[in-house]
């Protein structure tokens, strides 16, 4: 499939940037979770592991989440910033021929289907929503939807289905998140495990950025009924997992950090002062830059919106892969 419908609306959610309380943080021993994103951020440590927030990208209407949990707070962006760069110079030190980094990366992908029960309420989606999901994925990564292509490409491997009451709906933040990722993740750096369910607080999903150490809680979660063909109106061609997926890949939001700075690290992304919800036409939020980067996936658009990565996005990513995930 190519084009996008032209349905209508998609994310929305008064999103206050400012809530941060239902940002997890990981210290760098990257196993206990901290209530407050501030307190467990590691300071001195040569191997250190910045923050790790999780990735709410999107939060679906009507839904109770204040904001997105991959919305990172400037401290958070500087700890992974200087991380990303310190871990650039480690792998260049150490690169040699055998280990050139890569140009290309298919991506194996691992789906945990969760569910309450065997019905379709019960978050048993069909086999049919998964693979047009991967479609979705190699279709916006390879830039046929309208943006920049990138390195990547992903092959589904294997549809986990798991049904477990405590386990659903899955809660971003929760004992119960850590104890079915702990049981369920499959592979190496290098593998997506994407958890499908229904999820709390109106959440489409969430994610971890890449760290220099594996751990359990490495993956993606999302709002099973946002898969292409999906029941989430507005929010059912699967551009939540796009956009995961692209904080899976290190990217942040494009409005992070407003007009100011570096904002999200990427520099052919235009600023913006804030999300975009819906799909406005013409806002321009900060006074540099160009209009704002509605149709980005980055953005919290309705997936009728989204459609692009920039190529300096598409470049952050291969640069990521290289440094963190590639073996
Ligand atoms: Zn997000």
């Amino acid at each position: 499939m190519g084009l996008r419908p032209n349905l209508l609306t998609r994310r929305t959610a008064g999103v206050a940037t400012s809530t941060l309380a239902l940002l997890l943080s990981t210290a760098a021993v990257g196993v206990v979770p901290a209530a407050s994103a501030f307190s467990a951020a590691p300071t001195g440590a040569a191997c250190a592991e910045p923050a790790d927030a999780h990735t709410a990208a999107r939060v679906a209407k009507g839904g109770k989440a204040k904001h997105d949990p991959n919305e990172l707070t400037a401290k958070q962006v500087r700890e992974r910033e200087a991380d990303f760069a310190a871990a650039q110079r480690e792998r260049a030190a150490f690169r040699t021929e055998a280990v050139a980094p890569l140009a290309t990366v298919t991506i194996p992908v691992v789906v945990h289907v969760i569910q309450e029960n065997s019905t379709r309420a019960g978050g048993n989606i069909p086999d049919s929503l998964i693979t047009q999901q991967i479609s979705v994925l190699n279709q916006s990564y390879a830039g046929s939807t309208g943006g920049a292509a990138t390195a990547f490409a992903f092959q589904l491997s294997k549809i986990n289905r798991v049904t477990n009451t405590s386990w659903y709906p899955i809660v971003q933040g929760s004992s119960a998140e850590r104890s079915m990722k702990t049981s369920l993740r499959q592979g190496g750096k290098n593998t997506l495990n994407i958890y499908l369910g229904e999820l709390s607080d109106g959440l489409l999903g969430w994610a971890t950025f890449p760290k220099r150490t594996l751990d359990k809680m490495d993956g993606v979660v999302v709002l099973a009924e946002s898969l292409p063909g999906g029941t989430a109106a507005n929010y059912n061609q699967g551009d939540t997992g796009t956009h995961e997926v692209g904080h899976w890949l290190n990217l942040y939001h494009t409005f992070q950090g407003g007009c100011s700075g570096s904002g999200d690290s990427v520099s052919d992304t235009p600023a913006e002062a804030s999300p975009a919800y819906q799909c406005p036409t013409g806002r321009d939020t900060c006074s540099t830059s160009g209009k704002d980067p509605i149709n980005n996936f980055m953005d919290y658009t309705y997936d009728t919106c989204m459609n692009q990565f920039t190529t300096g996005q598409a470049s952050r990513m291969l640069t990521a892969w290289n440094t963190y995930r590639a073996a």
